[in-house]
C-alpha cells in the first residue's frame, strides 16, 4: 500500500464504524495558553472533554498535523538521531464524545489492523496501565480483559504512569491509556529475544504505533484529577510509523513519505544516503543530516503555512530554532555553503496536495520566508565562526569558557555541538558544565519575567455553555459562572467567566471588550479586557465582586466598541479592494483590529506604490459613500460558504457552520466571527499612514478611520499651512521647496570650497612651523576648521610636502575636542612610532578615546580645555 492508501483506509474504515471525517486544525494554536502547537490530535477537542462546549458530533476521525517539539511533548532531540520521531507528523485518530468506551476502541483497533491492515498478530504487543497508588488509580483491568479475547496474554503488559496514563500537559484531560506495539525485528532475533521485553524500552524495531486514550479526568493545578463529565475515547496513531511497519521497513524515512525528500537531498549534496548507517560509522552524521532536513522541513512549512512567521520570540521562535538546527545540517554537514533548505518546499507541498492543500496553495510564500530566514542564517554563521576564532585568540589552556560558548549560542545562534565540534577540530575543548550553568541561569531569568501563576477556577454557578450576545446588544443581565485568580510579574488579576456575555474576546485580530460589571449592591467592577480560552470567553478584572453569586449587568464600553466595528469592516472593505488593485495572490498574513487604528499584513511580494495605495483608498472610500448594509448570517454550512466565494483565512480552524460577513454581495465576503458596523457610512473615512515590509514576502499596511482619520487629515493640513506661512505663501509650494532645496545644496559647496582653501593656507603657514627633533619634523598645533573631514584633509596634504613628519592637530568642531595625528611612513617603520597609540594616550587629556592606524588616527572625547595639555605631551613621544 502507498501512503495515501493507507491513510485512506483509516478514514474509510472508522466511516465505516459511523464516524464522521473532520478536517485537521492548524497547527499553530491560537486559543489555549497552554499550547503553542498542535501535539497530538485531541487538542481540537480539548473544550469538548471538559466540557465547555458541546460535541458536533458522536464519533469523529481525521489526521492531524502535529508538531513535538516544546512543552511536555518535546522530541526534538530525537528527531533525525532516530528513525522514528518527527517533529511535525501526522496523528490518525479516531473519537468517541460521551460514546463508545474500551470495549468498541479496542475491539475496533484490532480489527483494522489485522484485518484491514492485515499485520501480523505474532508480532503485536498491547499494554494497560497497571495503576498508581499516589494518584489513588486503580489498575485497569477491563482494558486487560477486553484484550485477553483477541491477544494471547504474554502479548499484554502492564505498563506505569509514564507511558500509560496519558496527560496533554501539565494540566488538562488525561487518562489512562492502551498502546500498541509492532516488533520489525528479523525472526532470527525475535527467537532470541522476547518482544515483550523491547517494549517501551527506546528500542528502534519495537515501536509504538497506537495509543487509545480512555479519557476520564481533567488534571487542574494543584496536581489533583477531576472527573470529567463524561468518559471518552481519543486514539492516536503516528501515520509515519504506520506507513513503515505497512511497508516492512525498519526506518520511517525509508518510506514513501520520505524518500522523495531523502532522494533530493543526496542527490543535491553528492553524498549517499545510508539507511543503515549506525553511531561511529563514516556516513553516520550524513545519514543524520539528510533525516533532519527532510523532516524539519515539514515542521517550519507547515507552520508558515498555518500562520506563524518565523520570529525572535515564542512559537515564531521555536520555528526558527527548528529551521537554524536544519541549515546548520545543510551547512557543516552536508557542506551546503549557499542556501539549499528552502529547496525542499515545492517537493513536500507537491506531496501533500490533496491532503492539506494550505501549503500547496502558499508554496511560493513559504518558500520565499524560507529562504530569507536561511540566507540570514547562514551569514550569522559565518559572523559567529568569526566570533569564535576571536574566542580563540583571547582564551587560555586551548579551553572555551562556558561563558564566550553561550554568548556564542545566544547571540550568533552558534548551536554548543558545533562549537564543539569546531574546538575539536583545533584540538581545544569547551566548558559544558559551565555552559550549562550560564544557559540555566538564563533561563531562570527569563522565566521569573514571564511566570505565570493560574490558580483553579472557583465555580459559582454550574452552566454548561456560554453564551455570547455581543453580535446583537451590548448590555446583558448575567451570573458569575466561575473565576480564578492570576498572578504575573507580582501582580494579581482576576478571570471571570459568565453564564452570558456581550463582551468580545479577542480573536480574528479584533481586541477584546473593556467595559463594566454592574452589581445590584452598586459594586461596579471594571473589566480591563476580554480573551478567550478553549470555549470560554474570559473577562479580566481587578478585583472579585463582593457577591459573585448576584445578578449582573455586563456593559461594555460602547464608544470604543464602535472605534473597533468602523476598523474592522474597513479592513474587510481593504482586503476585497486589494485583492482587486494588488492581485488574487493577497492572503492575510495576520491582522490587528483595534480602536485607534487597524493593522493588516498579507503575502505581496513588492512594495505596495503609492498610486496603488490611493486607488485601495478610493474603492474603500466609495464602497464607505455607498453606505452598504451588514448582512450577517451566523450559521452557514462550511462548505456552502467556500462554493460561493468568500474569503477564508489560512491556519484558522473553521467548523462545520461559519458566520460569514457580506458587504455587497459583488464585493467583499469573508469567513470572521469579529463584529462590525450596521453599515459601511458609519466609518465616514477611511486613511492609509503607512506601507512596509514585515518579512519575506510580508507587507504591511497600516490605517485609520473615522474620528481618527479626520483627526489625522486636519493635523496634516495645518502641517501643510504652517509650510506655506514659512514659505510666504508661494503660489506652488513644491516648487518653492525644490529651489530652496537647490540653493541650499549652491550653498553648501561653495562653504566646502571655501574651507578648502582655509585648509590650504593653512598647509603652508603650518609647514613653517615643522621643529627638528632627532630626525623628526615635528608640529603640534591648535587649527580652526569646521570638521573631521577638513582636517584630515590638510593633514594629507602637510604629509605630501613635508618629509619625516609627525603631526599633532587640535581642534574644536561645535564645542568637542578633536585630535588628529598623522606620521610619515619611513618613520613609522624606522622609529616603530604609532599613531593610534599615540592619538588613545593624547585624548586622556580630553577626557576622551580613539584609534587607528599606525600612519593616522584620530580621537575625540568630551573635555575641550584639555586640548594644550594633549598638544604639550605630543612631544614626549619622539623626545
Ligand atoms: P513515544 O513513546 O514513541 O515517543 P508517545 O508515547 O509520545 O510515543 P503518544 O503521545 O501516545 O506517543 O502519541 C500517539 C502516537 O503518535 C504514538 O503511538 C506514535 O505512533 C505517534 N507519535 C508520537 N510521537 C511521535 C513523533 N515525535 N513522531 C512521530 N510519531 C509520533
Ligand atoms: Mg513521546
Amino acid at each position: 500500500m502507498t501512503a495515501s492508501e493507507i491513510r485512506k483506509a483509516f478514514l474509510d474504515f472508522f466511516v465505516s464504524k459511523g464516524h464522521i471525517i473532520v478536517p485537521s486544525a492548524p497547527i499553530v494554536v491560537k486559543n489555549d495558553p497552554t499550547l503553542m502547537f498542535t501535539n497530538a490530535g485531541m487538542n481540537q477537542f480539548k473544550d469538548i472533554f471538559l466540557g465547555e462546549a458541546p460535541a458536533k458530533a458522536p464519533r469523529v476521525a481525521d489526521t492531524q498535523r502535529c508538531l513535538r517539539v516544546s512543552g511536555k511533548h518535546n522530541d526534538l532531540e530525537e528527531v533525525g538521531v532516530d528513525t522514528y520521531h518527527h517533529t511535525m507528523f501526522e496523528m490518525l485518530g479516531n473519537w468517541s464524545f460521551g460514546n463508545y468506551f474500551k470495549k468498541d476502541a479496542i475491539a475496533w483497533s484490532w480489527e483494522l489492523l489485522t484485518e484491514v491492515y492485515k499485520l501480523p498478530k505474532d508480532r503485536l504487543y498491547v499494554t494497560y496501565f497497571e495503576g498508581d497508588q499516589k494518584e489513588g488509580l486503580e489498575k485497569d483491568t477491563e482494558t486487560y480483559d477486553l484484550w485477553k479475547q483477541f491477544v494471547d496474554e504474554s502479548h499484554i503488559l502492564a505498563g506505569n504512569k509514564k507511558d500509560n496514563f496519558w496527560e496533554m500537559g501539565e494540566t488538562g484531560p488525561c487518562g489512562s491509556c492502551s498502546e500498541i506495539h509492532f516488533d520489525s525485528r528479523p525472526d532470527s532475533e525475535r527467537a532470541e529475544v522476547d518482544g515483550a521485553t523491547l517494549v517501551n524500552a527506546d528500542h528502534d524495531q519495537v515501536i509504538e504505533i497506537w495509543n487509545n486514550v480512555f479519557m476520564q479526568f481533567n488534571r487542574v493545578k494543584d496536581g489533583s484529577l477531576h472527573q470529567l463529565p463524561a468518559k471518552h475515547v481519543d486514539t492516536g496513531m503516528g501515520f509515519e510509523r504506520l506507513v513503515r511497519v505497512l511497508q516492512g521497513k525498519t526506518s520511517n524515512y525509508d518510506t514513501d513519505v520520505f524518500l522523495p525528500l531523502i532522494d533530493f537531498i543526496a542527490q543535491k549534496s553528492g553524498k549517499k544516503y545510508n539507511s543503515a548507517a549506525k553511531p561511529g560509522d563514516e556516513d553516520w552524521a550524513a545519514a543524520v543530516a539528510m533525516r533532519v532536513l527532510a523532516d524539519h522541513v515539514r515542521a517550519v512549512s507547515f507552520t508558515i503555512a498555518d500562520g506563524q512567521l518565523p520570529a525572535s520570540n515564542k512559537a515564531g521562535y521555536v520555528i526558527r530554532r527548528i529551521l537554524r538546527r536544519a541549515v546548520r545540517y545543510s551547512y557543516q554537514t552536508l557542506g551546503f555553503k549557499e542556501p539549499f533548505f528552502y529547496q525542499l518546499v515545492p517537493l513536500l507541498a507537491e506531496q501533500f496536495k490533496g491532503v492539506f492543500n494550505e501549503l500547496y496553495s502558499q508554496k511560493d510564500f513559504v518558500q520565499k520566508v524560507v529562504l530569507e530566514e536561511e540566507t540570514a542564517f547562514l551569514r550569522t554563521l559565518s559572523a559567529g565562526i568569526q566570533k569564535f576564532t576571536e574566542v580563540l585568540n583571547v582564551s587560555a589552556d586551548n579551553v572555551i569558557g562556558g561563558q564566550a560558548a553561550f554568548e556564542l549560542s545566544d547571540t550568533f545562534g552558534f548551536p554548543i555541538d558545533l562549537t564543539e565540534l569546531m574546538a575539536r577540530e583545533k584540538g581545544w575543548t569547551v566548558d559544558t558544565t559551565g555552559f550549562e550553568a550560564a544557559l540555566q541561569e538564563q533561563k531562570t531569568r527569563s522565566r521569573a519575567a514571564t511566570a505565570i501563576d493560574t490558580g483553579d477556577w472557583v465555580v459559582i454557578k454550574d452552566d454548561e455553555s456560554v453564551e455570547f450576545t455581543g453580535y446583537d446588544e451590548t448590555e446583558t443581565v448575567a451570573h458569575i459562572v466561575k473565576y480564578r485568580k492570576v498572578s504575573a510579574k507580582g501582580k494579581d488579576q482576576y478571570q471571570i467567566v459568565l453564564d452570558k456575555t456581550p463582551f468580545y474576546a479577542e480573536s480574528g485580530g479584533q481586541v477584546g471588550d473593556k467595559g463594566e460589571l454592574v452589581f445590584p449592591d452598586g459594586e461596579i467592577i471594571d473589566v480591563t479586557d476580554t480573551k478567550k480560552e478553549n470555549g470560554l470567553i474570559v473577562h479580566f478584572t481587578d478585583k472579585i465582586p463582593a457577591n459573585p453569586a448576584d445578578a449582573l449587568t455586563a456593559i461594555v464600553d460602547t464608544q470604543r466598541r464602535h472605534s473597533i466595528e468602523s476598523n474592522h469592516t474597513a479592513t474587510h472593505l481593504m482586503h476585497a479592494a486589494m485583492k482587486q488593485v494588488l492581485g488574487t495572490h493577497v492572503n492575510q498574513k495576520g491582522s490587528l483590529v483595534n480602536n485607534e487604528y487597524l493593522r493588516f499584513d498579507f503575502s505581496h511580494f513588492t512594495k505596495v506604490t503609492d498610486e496603488e495605495i490611493a486607488k485601495i483608498e478610493s474603492i474603500v472610500n466609495e464602497k464607505i459613500r455607498e453606505n452598504i448594509a451588514l448582512k450577517e448570517e451566523r450559521s452557514v454550512l462550511y462548505a456552502e460558504a467556500i462554493q460561493t466565494g468568500v474569503t477564508a483565512l489560512f491556519g484558522e480552524k473553521y467548523g462545520e457552520y461559519v458566520r460569514v460577513i457580506t458587504f455587497d454581495d459583488n464585493f467583499s465576503k469573508e469567513l470572521c466571527g469579529g463584529t462590525h458596523v450596521k453599515a459601511t457610512g458609519q466609518i465616514a473615512y477611511f486613511k492609509i499612514i503607512a506601507e512596509s515590509a514585515v518579512a519575506a514576502g510580508v507587507r504591511r499596511i497600516e490605517a485609520i478611520t473615522g474620528a481618527a482619520a479626520d483627526a489625522y487629515i486636519n493635523q496634516q493640513s495645518q502641517l501643510l499651512n504652517q509650510v506655506k506661512e514659512l514659505l510666504k505663501n508661494p503660489k506652488d509650494i513644491a516648487k518653492s521647496i525644490e529651489s530652496l532645496l537647490e540653493e541650499n545644496a549652491k550653498l553648501k559647496k561653495e562653504i566646502e570650497k571655501s574651507i578648502l582653501e582655509k585648509s590650504s593656507g593653512l598647509k603652508d603657514e603650518l609647514a613653517k612651523k615643522a621643529q627638528e627633533i632627532n630626525g623628526v619634523n615635528f608640529i603640534a598645533e591648535r587649527v580652526e576648521l569646521p570638521n573631521a573631514d577638513a582636517i584630515k584633509n590638510l593633514a594629507y596634504n602637510l604629509k605630501d610636502i613635508v618629509p619625516n613628519l609627525y603631526l599633532v592637530l587640535a581642534a574644536e568642531i561645535n564645542g568637542k575636542p578633536n585630535i588628529t595625528v598623522m606620521i610619515a611612513d619611513n618613520l613609522v617603520k624606522e622609529k616603530g612610532l604609532h599613531a593610534g597609540n599615540i592619538v588613545k594616550e593624547l585624548a586622556k587629556e580630553v577626557k576622551g578615546g580613539g584609534g587607528g592606524q599606525p600612519f593616522f588616527a584620530t580621537a575625540g572625547g568630551s573635555d575641550a580645555s584639555g586640548l594644550n595639555n594633549a598638544l604639550e605631551k605630543a612631544k614626549n613621544f619622539i623626545s
